[in-house]
């Protein structure tokens, strides 16, 4: 089977480049190749569906940039197809005087990147919302929720009625590219030719960028975010998104308490190293996957850099008095009984071989291939002008225009 377009991965990325490529290219042909059963089912459809602002990025990095793009791009998605989107806000709260510090250098950033964002003092924001203390606050007013596997099966369903097709069950375990085109073998045997392939896998990142030569500087170590969800009593307990003031060092924002679409309040998301890519229970464990953080020399030093905060996030992990007193230190009513069960999500988070994190998307090609190489939070906002970057990848590097004329 000869295809312009194969697309690995039904993530949100995966589908909004679907999307993206036959919007601008009516006739082009895309086929979508999802190993699951279905769409949406690791990262986009385990996050906190928060549609960022993008306070929190270095201005002039794609993050800041896709991240305010996208925030529009988002909301005028789900309004114009009807799916569940609220913009009840956001404020991060300082709860020490470095926090405070802190909280002032991310007010200036968010300024810097164009964002309408206002200090807020200790006694408005116990005006604002009752149950939380804090010494200030900086208040995000555009920052929204979003249903994103809702969005993904929206743009899904518009990509097959313009004549994409999207399988699932199809596992891409090899690539080989030629000068004539691109041949993959999936997982079962199956086998195919396609013109050109565009990589969104997540979790595999790194794997499906080295079977094409651009993956061996970096690899995908996971970070496990565990939430609770709140009983239902407290489905009013905030009126806003409650953030705490992230460590600047980390790519992770820390527990924060998330009104949901449904109407419930999720705490968390922690960040513990995974021992399985996509093993989401407490002791889930990859062999393969932990062999392969093992040998790579980027996680040892990660490992060593970030010793106290991996260890005070693995403590938080096992004993779930830990957990609930970083939540009180902003919310001090909470008790360990309103901490009800809730499914973790898994972070792909890529690292150098020299131990630095990658902070920023990271985009590759080669002559025929694109790979998203790292596309963690906030990707699913950004969802639309990474697709957009994509694009504009392949009109240049795969000379679409002639794709097209071929179809
Ligand atoms: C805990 C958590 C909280 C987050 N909160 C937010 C948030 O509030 N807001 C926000 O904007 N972002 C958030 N993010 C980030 C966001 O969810 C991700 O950046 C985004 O979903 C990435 O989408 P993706 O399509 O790249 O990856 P994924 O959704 O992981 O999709 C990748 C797909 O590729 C498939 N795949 C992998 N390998 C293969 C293969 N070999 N063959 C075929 N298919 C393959 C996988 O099965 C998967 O379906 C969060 C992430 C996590 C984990």
């Amino acid at each position: 089977m000869t295809k312009d377009i194969t697309i690995v991965g039904g993530g949100i990325i995966g589908i909004a480049t679907a999307h993206t490529l036959l919007t601008r290219h009516p006739g082009l042909s895309v086929t979508v190749l999802e190993k699951e059963a279905g769409l949406s089912l690791h990262q986009t459809g385990r996050n906190s569906g928060v549609i960022h602002a993008g306070i929190y990025y270095a201005p002039g990095s794609l993050k800041a940039e896709f991240c305010r793009q996208g925030h529009a791009a988002t909301l005028a998605y789900c309004t114009e197809f009807g799916i569940a989107h609220e913009r009840p806000g956001k404020l991060v709260v300082a709860t020490s005087p470095l926090e405070l510090e802190r909280l002032a250098a991310l007010e200036n950033r968010a300024r810097q990147n164009g964002l309408d964002v206002r200090h807020v003092s200790s006694a408005e924001l116990h005006e604002l919302e009752p149950n939380i203390t804090g010494l200030g606050a900086v208040l995000s007013p555009a920052t929204g929720i979003a249903d994103y596997p809702a969005m993904v099966r929206s743009m899904a369903n518009q990509v097959v009625s313009s004549g994409g097709q999207i399988l699932t069950g199809a596992e891409v375990s090899d690539i080989v590219e030629g000068s004539d085109g691109v041949q993959l073998t999936l997982a079962d045997g199956r086998e195919f030719k396609t013109s050109h392939l565009i990589a969104c896998a997540g979790l595999n990142a790194d794997r499906l960028a080295s079977l094409c030569g651009l993956g061996d500087d970096f690899a995908i170590v996971p970070f496990k975010g565990e939430y609770f969800r709140l009983a239902t009593r407290h489905n009013a307990i905030v009126n806003h998104l409650i953030y705490p003031v992230p460590d600047p060092a980390l790519p992770f924002l820390g527990i924060h308490l998330t009104r949901m679409i449904g109407g419930h309040v999720t705490v968390g998301p922690n960040a513990v190293l995974s021992l399985a890519r996509e093993g989401y229970g407490k002791l889930s464990l990859n062999l393969r996957d932990v062999a392969s953080m093992a040998g790579f020399p980027g996680f040892w030093r990660v490992m060593r850099d970030n010793l106290h905060s991996g260890l005070a996030e693995a403590g938080n992990s096992t004993f779930r008095s830990r957990y609930l007193r970083a939540c009180q230190r902003y919310c001090p009513s909470l008790e360990l009984g309103d901490l009800l069960p809730y499914p973790s999500g898994i972070r792909a988070q890529a690292v150098m071989r020299d131990g630095s994190l990658v902070h920023d998307f990271l985009i590759r090609n080669t002559a025929r291939t694109v790979h998203i190489c790292n596309a963690p939070s906030p990707a699913a906002t950004s969802a639309f002008p990474i697709a957009d970057k994509i694009h504009r990848l392949a009109i240049k590097a795969f000379a679409l225009k002639g794709a097209v004329s071929r179809v």
